[in-house]
């Protein structure tokens, strides 16, 4: 069969291997038989393993969602009575999860910083030494809006230090950046199968403390489809998620798991960092501005500050590159024009000297000359 291969420059759905497309086709199968609840309790451990966690202490919860339904378990199930949550928010999807504070009308504190420069951790640290009741510290490892990298090791530290746990949003950093569960002071991590897996989307999972977990059975219960102790001890007692799990999206992560310790996780980390360096080289030989120090990203996604030319036109760029195969994304900062090219699925650096190709030949057709021109006042760096 052949199927055409886009490569997706976007923050997930990545591009993926063939053979994690085709292992979606396999014969039906009712997911209550004991073959599937098999192949789901293998994921459930390999899930720790990625992390480097031990398995007598940490579990894998699975959930029929995309990453935001990970976000939403943790913050709905894993807040005590009278406790607060400290959300550092320094980017979009940190501000998604106050949304959720909000919404669930959760006790929080709303720690704003900037989006666009390194975390204060001495400002997070008054906010723990200010408020003892303050329960988790929730932070996100990459803001994949501008791929800013907050240090969740010291972030996890500070909550220990004040008796909190650390929940992060690792969704666009797990199996893509080096992650140590126990080292990286995280209490609870998560992502979902079609980021850093390089899988299909509609599978989620959360990787955290079966300790917590199981005393979170007396937390108040804020949903029901959604609350983490209910699912894991589904898990526990049947072996299998509460309700339809996503099968093909299933077959597809067994496949991408296996692919994932194939290539190792050394390997694919350098792999990504090549691809970004790539990017990087593409973006400087044109002329394009970063708009994140190099020091403070994630080196899984570069923003880019559009360039003050008359003839730019993002959505015109987009077109021209997506029918040639290539998909380029827009940013995420307000009040700035940035678009963003990501490095997390399965390609490397030929596919991103082929875009670069293509990139210039849609600055060609836009008129838009090269290097490209920014005005003084523009972010520098
Ligand atoms: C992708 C992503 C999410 C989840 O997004 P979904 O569209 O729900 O899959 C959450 N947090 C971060 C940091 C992400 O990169």
């Amino acid at each position: 069969m052949e199927i055409k291969r886009n490569i997706l420059l976007n923050p997930g759905p990545a591009t993926t291997t063939d053979t994690v497309k085709l292992a979606q086709l396999v014969p039906d199968i009712c997911p209550r038989e004991k073959e599937f609840a098999d192949i789901l309790i293998q994921m459930r451990h390999d899930l720790v393993d990625i992390v480097h966690g031990n398995r007598d202490e940490y579990s894998a919860v699975l959930f029929c969602g995309s990453g935001t339904i990970c976000m939403d378990v943790c913050l709905n199930s894993l807040l005590p009575k009278g406790k607060k949550i400290l959300v550092i928010n320094n980017g979009t999807y940190s501000a998604r999860a106050v949304e959720m504070c909000d919404y669930y009308d959760l006790p929080h504190i709303n720690a704003q910083f900037p989006v666009d420069s390194e975390l204060d951790l001495s400002a997070v640290e008054r906010f723990l030494a200010d408020n003892d009741d303050i329960y988790m510290v929730y932070s996100t490892h990459n803001e994949t809006g501008t791929g800013l990298l907050n240090p969740v090791r010291e972030i996890g530290a500070l909550a220990h230090k004040y008796n909190c746990i650390s929940v992060v949003d690792t969704i666009s950093t797990y199996a893509l950046l080096p992650i140590n569960i126990k080292d990286d002071n995280i209490d609870f991590c998560m992502s979902s199968a079609q980021k850093g897996l390089m899988a299909m989307s509609g599978l989620s999972f959360i990787v955290g403390k079966t300790e917590i977990i199981e005393a979170s059975k007396d937390f108040p219960k804020r949903s029901y489809y959604c609350n983490l102790h209910r699912q894991y001890e589904h898990f526990k007692n049947h072996g299998e998620m509460h309700f339809t799990p996503p099968v093909q999206t299933v077959y597809a992560t067994v496949q991408a798991v296996r692919e994932y310790f194939a290539e190792g996780e050394i390997k694919k980390f350098e792999r990504h960092m090549r691809v970004q360096e790539a990017i990087r080289q593409g973006l400087a030989g044109l002329g394009f501005r970063e708009v994140i120090k190099r020091q403070y990203q994630s080196g899984l996604v570069s923003a880019i500050a559009y360039p003050d030319d008359e003839n730019w036109n993002f959505e015109k760029i987009h077109d021209y590159c997506y029918e040639r195969g290539f998909t380029i994304y827009p940013g995420k900062i307000s009040g700035k024009g940035t678009f963003r090219l990501c490095s997390l699925g399965a390609i490397d650096e030929s596919d991103i000297k082929n875009f670069f190709a293509v990139f210039e030949q849609a600055l060609v057709h836009c008129n838009i000359s090269t290097p490209v021109k920014y005005k003084e006042s523009t972010t520098c760096r």
